[in-house]
């Protein structure tokens, strides 16, 4: 079977040569013009050389995704054999305290804009890309030959999917949308997830392993959680030994399922309390002090030209956290921002520790869990950094 070509630039391969599997519009020399989005095609270089098999999207910066460098067919059972490769890498990786993990993370599983997220005994995918939607039904059928699962849902409701010109609409891949928030076990303790309207699959479950390094940290200490979204961080420390926790998280809705989350896992609510508000009029305006703070707001650039002012926004929050440090307190600072990258954080971090002033130490370098491995070919699905600080 031959597929359509897309020829690259002679000057423009230096990176698929690297086999990075992102060619950009800039790069190419010619495509069909009749393709439709979504279609499989064959990547050559100028002089006719086969690089890599993909899918194409004309109306995407990122035209190809390559699914393969090797000479061999993209069809339903590449990725029904993706997808299981993908489901066995993650034995032994997640701890037996947790139904909830990532099964599927894009290019570090060779599955270019596809997420998958584990929730009990339901799978929410998430297609960043029309190559992947395209995917979605083997995708689905493929899951649930593999684990028992009571529902498949398809989310793509994120800004980079509608770039990609796909609808947002949620899809029902496999039996059927729950009608209640699901209840999750992380680390052992439970959380209700709302899989329809919670933020990406309704859950980041990238953050799991550091929830649990901050129980583990918790115990006598005055926490706050800062952009808490449905309370992981507090619930743990609360579950660890903190003598009280103040979650901060500006949306209502939001506080109401932190509350649920408290009641959910029999917390003592007499240490917590959810604090609905601007994390920056919080730090801004309150004089609590704290023994170890979690800042993991969400992405303050959502690209490059952004990049200035997210500066200024992390500088601010890590600034105002380190002034409300008692002696020996800890800092759990974190950024999602890709365009953020590790080196500029630590930078606005350590500009933060200068002008707060704060002798802070890094006691270690967070990352996101090991069931969201990346592509080394493919740095940019590293986007989750974090410094844990301690003062002295
Ligand atoms: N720490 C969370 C994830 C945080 S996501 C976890 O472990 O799951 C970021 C959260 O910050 C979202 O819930 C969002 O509603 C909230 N948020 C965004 N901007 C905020 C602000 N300025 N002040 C308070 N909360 C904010």
């Amino acid at each position: 079977m031959t597929n359509p070509q897309v020829v690259l630039k002679p000057d423009r391969d230096r990176s698929v040569k690297r086999r990075h599997p992102w060619v950009f519009s800039g790069a190419i020399k010619r495509a069909p013009a009749d393709l439709e989005p979504g279609a499989v095609v064959d990547v050559v270089f100028a002089d006719g050389g086969f690089v890599g098999r993909g899918t194409f999207n004309p109306n995407s910066q990122i035209q190809v995704r390559i699914f393969t460098f090797d000479d061999e067919p993209l069809n339903d059972e590449f990725i029904v054999q993706r997808v299981e490769q993908a489901l066995k890498a993650r034995s032994g990786l997640v701890g037996r305290d947790s139904d909830s993990y990532r099964l599927i993370n894009s290019e570090g599983d060779g599955l270019p804009g596809l997420v998958v997220d584990r929730f009990n005994d339901y799978a929410v995918c998430q297609a960043h890309a029309i190559g992947a939607y395209r995917f979605r039904h083997t995708v689905a059928r493929a899951l649930v030959r593999q684990l028992d699962l009571r529902g498949v849902l398809l989310r793509s409701d994120t800004q980079f999917a509608r770039s990609e010109g796909l609808s947002g609409k949620t899809e029902v891949l496999h039996g059927q949308a729950p009608d209640e928030p699901v209840t999750i076990r992380e680390n052992d303790l439970p959380l209700a997830i709302d899989l329809l309207k919670g933020h990406k699959t309704g859950h980041y479950c990238d953050q799991r392993p550091n929830r649990r390094l901050m129980r583990e940290l918790a115990a006598g200490r005055r926490v706050l959680d800062a952009f808490a979204y449905g309370g992981g961080f507090g619930l743990n420390a609360l579950a660890g030994g903190a003598t009280s926790v103040t979650f901060v998280e500006s949306s209502k809705d939001i506080c109401d399922a932190i509350r649920r989350n408290l009641r959910l896992g029999d917390h003592d609510e007499s240490r917590a309390e959810v604090v609905c508000a601007n994390v920056f009029d919080f730090l801004s305006s309150g004089s609590d002090r704290f023994d170890m703070v979690v800042l993991d707001p969400p992405a303050f650039a959502r690209g490059k030209a952004q990049v200035k002012d997210a500066a200024r926004g992390y500088k601010e929050i890590n600034l105002k956290s380190m002034r409300r440090l008692d002696p020996g307190g800890v800092l759990a600072t974190f950024s999602c921002s890709g365009h953020v990258n590790s080196d500029l954080f630590q930078k606005i971090v350590f500009g933060a520790a200068l002008d707060a002033p704060a002798k802070l130490r890094i006691v270690s370098r967070l990352f996101a869990g090991p069931d969201h491995p990346t592509s080394l070919f493919c740095p940019e699905g590293d986007y989750l950094k974090g410094l844990l600080c301690q003062l002295p």
